[in-house]
């Protein structure tokens, strides 16, 4: 075992190196710069942290939030080493507290806020102990193109240029788009970098989208039959927060809101329920979430379907980051697309732009929105659509996500096509999909009976299709462009030129076919079977044991160890601190910490005849 294992062991308590690791790590203690793109959850900080022990001098991490600075050090601070953030949390005093203890060369780690780089305070640190790395955490930041654009990011590079000797530099996101990644290379002035893309997909997240009558009810549903579940609820809209927060309230679930128009004290207050576990539930705008590093969110419900596929994974991504299973289900409904239109117009134009660059800008948004749409309607496997989103060349299966699950067949759905095509040709009339379902099926409403409808030689063409299987039809028509969907409140169904062209040339049009027999009743997350079955009141206890050594401490619950380190103790009984060092997650400094509470507790478990 070489030193950088051995330290992955015995500071962080990992055994091995994640995919992408070892191979930055390697980079960076070589003198390499590195642009590491590694989705959420894969474990960008141990890319620069490791290296930071290693390396002579300090690290300076250049991080754009305040809660993920404070988690990262404490949790760097849990494991023995010495970090500290400079941020405007701090009060003056901690601040040049801070400052001066790094300029007599205490911290290995210092994570800083951009804006505070150029301060006279700051550079007096450079000025007194050597930096030997800058790591640059969440760099999408520095692109305007990127969503989270922070101008102060741009002053990396001058921070940079007043240092003695260049430090190595390292820059880190989950952001992949082409224009992202040139900027970053370009703004940041990266020398020769090493550039990383490590796989996109997240094997323990279960994606689903349900397309519920009733949303509320949908949502309600799936809380009540995971009662032992945290996670978030991502509302479009402030209003929707308020809403879903008081009604799940009111329905006696453990829910907290957070949203841009609370005040900076509410918001602080539920962020800490919430990541402190005193909340189960956190319903909550897209304000919330970035550098909200809780490890064991176990699912996110997307009460709305977001602006575009980016911000969705993102915001999904945030389930399992420990590892373990966990469900990110999107609740779909045709309003929302109207929303997003309408946020879309509304959007406040970034004022370093041409009108040029922003009518373009505007004109992205409209085609990321329509993807992101066909993602929410989409009939085959949705893992498949996100990674071929992300550039990858995945397998049109993947048994774990709400598509597969139900099971589809692929079949040469050309006649029913040209069926639902003149059905829509031929009436001249405007109805939603709904209506040319209801249509093509024979149903016997009123709108259709009434409506003279019912007279339409496509009437009942397609009675042997299930409706879901025909929204598989309608969605495939819309994607290849041969149904147009009009852009307001109630959306009609319109022919476009491709679909008359289709008309008159019919060729084959294969379709994945859902298979409603076979459909779970309801998606949930897969649960591996477990190697050892884990006492669930045993892991109760622990996790009752964690959360008062964590407030102790002053932390969060994860900070201490994650739930997937909780499983492994009851799986591992370990009997001595040996034993306890083995279990991942435990490094050594942990270990000293914690070792005899945790012993004590299995020990008694032991006792009291749970073996
Ligand atoms: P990111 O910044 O890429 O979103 P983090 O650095 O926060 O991800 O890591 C996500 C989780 O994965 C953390 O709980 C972290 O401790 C864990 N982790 C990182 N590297 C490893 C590893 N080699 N083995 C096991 N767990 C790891
Ligand atoms: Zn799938």
């Amino acid at each position: 075992m070489d030193q950088e294992q051995q330290l992955l062991r015995d500071v962080f308590g990992y055994p091995d190196f994640r995919p992408g690791q070892r191979s930055l790590i390697d980079s960076l203690l070589g003198g390499r710069d590195v642009l590491g793109i590694m989705p959420t959850g894969a474990g960008k900080s141990i890319c620069y942290q490791l290296p930071a022990l290693l390396l002579p001098g300090i690290t300076v991490v250049v991080s754009p939030l305040i809660s993920l600075m404070k988690d990262q050090v404490g949790a760097l601070v849990q494991s023995g080493v010495r970090a500290a953030y400079i941020n405007s949390s701090l009060t003056e005093r901690q601040c040049r507290k801070a400052l001066e203890n790094a300029c007599s060369g205490m911290y290995k780690i210092i994570y800083v806020a951009p804006e505070r780089l150029m301060t006279a305070g700051f550079l007096a640190v450079a000025a007194a102990q050597p930096i030997s790395m800058v790591c640059v955490d969440e760099a999408h930041c520095v692109s305007q193109w990127g969503q989270d654009f922070r101008p102060s990011y741009l002053s990396i590079p001058d921070y940079i240029a007043t240092l003695p000797r260049r430090p190595v530099v390292g820059a880190f996101t989950a952001t992949a788009t082409g224009e992202v990644r040139e900027d970053i290379l370009r703004l940041l002035q990266l020398q020769d970098p090493e550039v990383l893309v490590t796989g996109f997909d997240r094997p323990n997240l279960y994606f689903g989208v349900l397309s519920p009558a009733d949303k509320y009810a949908a949502a309600k549903k799936y809380l009540t039959e995971h009662p032992e579940r945290s996670g978030i609820i991502y509302c479009l809209t402030r209003k929707t927060v308020e809403e879903v927060t008081d009604r799940l309230c009111s329905d006696g679930f453990s829910a907290v809101r957070y949203h841009a128009g609370l005040t900076p004290e509410e918001r602080r207050q539920n962020q800490d329920a919430f990541v402190f576990d005193r909340a189960r539930i956190m319903v909550a705008t897209n304000a919330f979430g970035m550098g909200i590093d809780k490890s064991n969110v176990s699912f996110v419900l997307h009460y709305n379907m977001p602006k575009n596929i980016e911000s969705y994974y993102q915001e999904a991504g945030r389930a399992g980051r420990d590892g373990a299973p966990a469900d990110c289900i999107l609740l779909y409904s045709g309003r929302d697309v109207i929303t997003n239109q309408f946020l879309i117009e509304q959007s406040e134009p970034n004022p370093d732009l041409s009108p040029e660059q922003q009518a373009a800008l505007r004109e992205r948004d409209k085609e990321r929105l329509r993807q992101m749409t066909f993602y929410a309607t989409a009939h085959s496997c949705l893992r498949e659509f996100l990674l071929r989103y992300f550039g990858e060349h995945p397998a049109s299966y993947c048994g774990h996500c709400s598509v597969c699950e139900a099971g589809f067949e692929l079949v040469d759905a050309a006649d029913a096509a040209a069926c639902a095509l003149r059905a829509v040709a031929a009436t001249g009339r405007r109805f939603g999909m709904m209506t040319w379902i209801d249509l093509l099926r024979g149903a016997k409403n009123d709108k259709l009976l009434y409506g003279a409808l019912a007279a339409s030689a496509e009437y009942g063409a397609l009675a042997g299709w299930e409706r879901e299987q025909l929204r598989a039809l309608f969605a495939q028509l819309l994607e290849e462009g041969l149904l147009s969907r009009t852009e307001d409140d109630r959306p009609v169904l319109l022919l476009t030129d491709a679909g008359r062209c289709y008309l008159a040339h019919p060729a084959p049009l294969m379709l994945h076919r859902p298979n409603p027999r076979s459909r779970a009743a309801h998606p949930a997350a897969k649960q591996p079977a477990a190697a050892h079955p884990v006492d669930a009141s045993l892991l109760a206890q622990l996790k009752e044991l964690r959360l008062s050594l964590a407030k102790r401490a002053g932390v969060p619950a994860f900070v201490i160890f994650t739930d997937v380190t909780l499983q492994k103790i009851c799986a591992m009984m370990p009997k001595d601190e040996t034993e306890f060092l083995q279990v991942p997650g435990v490094g050594k400094a942990k270990c000293e910490r914690y070792a005899a509470d945790f012993l004590a507790l299995l020990d008694a478990y032991r006792e009291n005849g749970g073996q």
